[in-house]
């Protein structure tokens, strides 16, 4: 099973990712998550893509795209992928489906989660990022996913916030690129739901961000 994942930041892709992750026993693929662990790590790869993060701009297409493909290629791909992140924008939306359709791969679902923008904004603020696998499924202002206290509630290590989850103009230019139907994401969204309204693979579904995790997930996993 191959999926892909587009919501704004803040709509509680990551928490829903896990989900299918989960159902389908897939390697789930996080773009942003990739690019935090170089950050950590003081790779080469996390220190070109620092700056841009840090100022809420894509990574270039030159450094994201082969990144992403060849990640694709991993030993843990071959039963199916999830990828969370990518496409974010057009021309990486063409440039998978060509590597896609060139190694015959399958895409078999695209989940849209619906959300508009302020909600997101403001979810985003109350994101925590657990130190110990430098993700975050914890969120001050969602009440099944709050932190214990002022730590982890997964598995109780210390908590931080993303340098750019606390900066407005970050999140505001992180949102720009999201909702441009044009060139960015949802425009790379829409690259794929054209194409699953032509034919029966990919099928294309929507969510409704709104609601509470539960209830995303039920409606996921009845849509599935
Ligand atoms: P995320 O964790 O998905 O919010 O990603 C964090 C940051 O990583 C984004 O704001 C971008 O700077 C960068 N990033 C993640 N995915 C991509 C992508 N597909 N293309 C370019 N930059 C990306």
């Amino acid at each position: 099973m191959n999926i892909l994942f587009f919501g704004p930041n803040g709509s509680g892709k990551g928490t829903q990712g896990s989900v299918l992750k989960e159902k389908f026993n897939i390697a789930h693929i996080e773009s942003g998550a990739i690019f935090r662990e170089n950050i950590q790590g003081n790779t080469e790869l996390g220190k070109q893509a620092k700056t841009f993060i840090d100022k809420g701009e894509l990574v270039p297409d030159d450094i994201t795209i082969p990144m992403i493909l060849d990640r694709l290629q991993k030993d843990d791909c071959k039963n199916g992928w999830l990828l969370d992140g990518f496409p974010r924008n057009k021309v990486q939306a063409e440039k998978l489906d060509e590597s896609l359709k060139s190694s015959g791969i399958t895409l078999d679902i695209v989940v849209e989660i619906l959300l508009d923008r302020e909600i997101a904004k403001n979810r985003i603020m109350g994101r925590r990022l657990c130190v110990q696998d430098n993700n975050h499924p914890n969120n001050i202002f969602i009440d099944v996913i709050k932190p214990n206290g002022d730590l982890c509630r997964v598995c109780g290590s210390e908590l931080k916030s993303r340098a750019d989850d606390q900066d407005e103009g970050a999140i505001n230019k992180r949102h720009g690129i999201y909702y441009d139907a044009t060139e960015g994401t949802l425009a790379s969204a829409y690259y794929f739901k054209s194409q699953a309204e032509k034919s029966s693979l990919p099928r294309y579904m929507t969510l409704e961000g709104k609601n509470s995790v539960k209830e995303v997930s039920d409606e996921l996993l009845s849509k599935l």
